[in-house]
């Protein structure tokens, strides 16, 4: 008999998606209700109650999108007869909604996003894998308390770790440098670690003008240039290894941290945290010296949220770098 009440908010993804006879293209067309008609198996472990948010491939998901569905999920986590929420989401950006509904939120309660890489209709499908694994997860007494995850191929990732690592494979989701939080067995739910790096950020509004930039050898600023001329609230740049930039590029940087423009500096690299450990006039130490912020080991894209969310609490460079710099000494 199920014991628990799940809310499943749908937003589309290649895990709602059947392929097009005509077009010959994969296109969300799976409803709400065949996504969890596919699986009976779960009403074993919970009563489910279908929130149809979107449908539509998660290249097209915005932030104000992901800032309206945190809303939603705030307001189902703090009704009492609800014990957790899953949402099935694209996985293009998967990690990015994840990231903001994590921060936006601090309820105990498990918040599940999953995906598929294989369509609704495609032979070899995982989504009835994945979406059933996320609701056990969403079940699980032993994820209260674990912050939002991402639930794909029977791993159990971290909202602010994961990351999409390739373009057409099942096991697509890793946390590099971390490895996922634990698994789901058959019908149990194993948790090894948590992250101790989750924070809360109660905004109640956000800048979405936030551009993200990434740096290559011989970087010669225009990007950087052009963002700021274009109006950007905030940058992001994705620099080399330890957080170096080209010296052109460095220069621009520093010319727009003189206009007020927070900057947040991140690396390229998949593992690891920016510091300023390097002299030169394109080096981290130069840069942070001239007030860019540390972006820590966040990835870029999660950075960049970090800030559109992080400017909707604060707008001082002051407090932004509380914000992102509070953890790293
Ligand atoms: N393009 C799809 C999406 O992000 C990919 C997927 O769901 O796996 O919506």
């Amino acid at each position: 008999m199920a014991t628990k009440r799940i809310v499943v908010i749908t937003t589309g993804g290649t895990i709602a998606m059947k392929r097009d006879i005509h077009s010959q293209t994969i296109e969300p067309s799976a409803s709400g209700k065949e996504l969890i008609d596919s699986v009976p198996d779960i009403k074993q472990f919970a009563d489910t109650e279908l929130i149809e948010f979107a449908n539509i491939d998660s290249s097209e998901m915005s932030p104000q999108m992901m800032f309206e569905l945190s809303r939603l999920i705030r307001k189902q986590l703090a009704r009492q007869d609800v014990d957790g929420i899953v949402i099935t989401h694209g996985t293009d950006t998967l990690e990015e909604t994840a990231y903001m509904i994590d921060l936006l939120h601090d309820s105990p309660k498990p918040v599940v996003l999953t995906a598929a890489m294989r369509s609704f209709d495609d032979p070899g499908t995982d989504v009835p894998t994945n979406l059933f694994a996320a609701v056990k997860v969403a079940c699980a007494d032993v994820c209260r308390g674990v912050g939002t995850m991402v639930v794909m191929n029977d791993e159990i990732h971290a909202a602010r770790e994961v990351r999409k690592t390739y373009t057409s494979n099942v096991a697509t989701l890793e946390s590099p440098g971390y490895g996922p939080l634990g698994i789901v067995d058959e019908d149990h739910v194993i948790i090894y670690r948590q992250s101790l790096t989750r924070e809360f950020l109660p905004a109640k509004k956000i800048e979405p003008k936030v551009m993200l930039l990434k740096m290559s050898a011989g970087d010669d600023g225009s990007l950087i240039k052009f963002a700021v001329k274009s109006g950007a609230k905030g940058l992001v740049i994705e620099g080399l290894g330890r957080g170096n930039l080209p010296t052109p590029a460095a220069e621009e940087t520093i010319r727009a941290i003189k206009t007020n423009i927070p900057v947040v500096l991140t690396s390229r690299c998949f593992k690891g945290r920016v510091l300023g450990i390097y002299g030169g006039s394109g080096g981290g130490k130069k840069l942070h010296d001239a007030g860019i912020i540390y972006g820590g080991d966040l990835s870029g894209q999660k950075a960049r949220i970090k800030l559109i969310v992080a400017l909707g609490l604060v707008s001082q460079l002051t407090e932004l770098k509380k914000i992102f710099e509070r953890q790293m000494y």
